[in-house]
């Protein structure tokens, strides 16, 4: 048996027709730029996520990034980020030329420990970036009380997290902002690339708004410096058609994992910690162990599909060479990027395959 990590092509032909009547309607209109599916996809994932706007943009990492430059990050400024995370978490602080402060995370659930948080912050603090990783909430009530009061920003890079939930509260809605990224192997993907920063605050969500059109309002007239940051209109159109399939497939991944947790129970592998406030959409479902790399290979061999998200924590990356971290300095994170290894938890999984990588995972052992 072969078991790839995610099988997008087993999605696809579930909603073929669908899709390609959504790009039809794309080419009959010739509406390539905004338009009525982007406006239409920005309503319906601004209500998913209990925001009162969406504004669409060209990736997850352009999300950050023009979130940041709403919040009106730049040189100078420190951005508290985790340093367990998908780079362009703090590549994007990095670009506006402020400074990415690494935090390390919790050794169970992988999130951003909210007390080193605490510790890292100074009066340079401008913006904070909890992640909810691999698809579960980071502890958001205790980090939105830190910032009480002060001048900083807290957006939430939930680019493996929609339609996740905190305390019956959607992934987006927690912190000032809240960034989706639409990059095919998350939830919710994308032919291509795509993203979207949600909000409740009118004034950040007209900003973002501005400064995805290159700043300018009205057209021709720049308030701002911006970029070209938007979402293409055949992929919003697409999106549109998955969103609508968005809750059965997270719901199938959690039962994915629940079989995992039952299959798994007596292996000695570490398995996936939920705090029992967070309702999980397991974006990735990620395994620990102290002999990872041989399990990998182990696994490779027997035509299972894994990968490890994160061999390198950001605070030891070459490029971030000048902030002056080194080894030992992050160290839950460090330990953590030797042990993770997701297994596949894609939708449409069988239980077939899900029996074979538990019992190579065992024959391992
Ligand atoms: C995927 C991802 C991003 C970036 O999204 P892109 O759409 O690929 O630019 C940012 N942060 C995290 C945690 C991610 O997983």
């Amino acid at each position: 048996m072969k078991v790839p990590l995610l099988d997008l092509k087993a999605q696809f032909v579930t909603i073929e027709p669908e899709v390609r009547a959504a790009i039809d309607r794309v080419f009959e209109t010739q509406r390539f730029i905004m338009g009525p599916e982007v406006s239409g996809l920005e309503e319906e994932v601004a209500a998913l996520s209990a925001c009162a706007h969406g504004i669409g943009v060209s990736s997850g990492t352009d999300a950050l990034l023009c979130a940041l430059m709403a919040a009106g990050v730049g040189a100078g400024d420190e951005v508290i980020v985790p340093t367990f995370t998908f780079f362009s978490t703090a590549g994007s602080v990095s670009r506006l030329g402020a400074r990415p402060v690494f935090a390390d995370i919790e050794r169970d659930t992988y999130n951003v420990d909210i007390a080193k948080v605490a510790d890292l912050m100074t009066e340079r603090t401008r913006a904070i970036i909890p992640v909810h990783l691999f698809g579960q909430c980071t502890d958001m009530d205790p980090l939105m009380e830190l910032v009480a009061g002060k001048n900083i920003t807290v957006i939430e890079d939930a680019a493996q997290s929609i339609g996740a939930k905190y305390k019956g509260r959607p992934a987006g809605s927690l912190g000032h902002l809240g960034c989706f990224s639409f990059f095919p192997s998350k939830n919710l993907g994308a032919f291509g690339d795509g993203g979207m920063i949600v909000t409740n605050d009118a004034a950040l969500a007209e900003r973002c708004a501005v400064l995805r059109q290159h700043g300018s309002k009205p057209k021709y007239y720049h308030k701002f410096v911006g970029a070209n940051f938007r979402l293409d209109a055949i992929q919003a159109a697409i999106l549109r058609v998955k969103l609508k399939h968005l809750p059965g497939w997270s719901e199938q991944r959690r039962r994915n994992a629940d079989r995992y947790n039952k299959l798994l129970a007596d292996a000695p592998v570490t398995l996936p910690t939920v705090r029992d406030y967070n309702e999980m959409i397991y974006n990735q479902y990620v395994i620990s162990h102290a002999r990872r790399d041989a399990l990998q290979a182990h696994l490779k061999e027997k035509e299972i599909g894994t990968e490890i998200y994160y061999p390198l924590p950001l605070h030891l990356q070459e490029c971030f060479s000048d902030l002056g971290y080194t080894t030992g300095t992050l160290p839950v994170s460090e330990e953590a990027a030797k042990r993770v290894l997701a297994l596949p938890v894609y939708p449409e999984l069988t239980d077939e395959a899900q029996t074979y990588v538990a019992d190579c995972i065992r024959s391992f052992m």
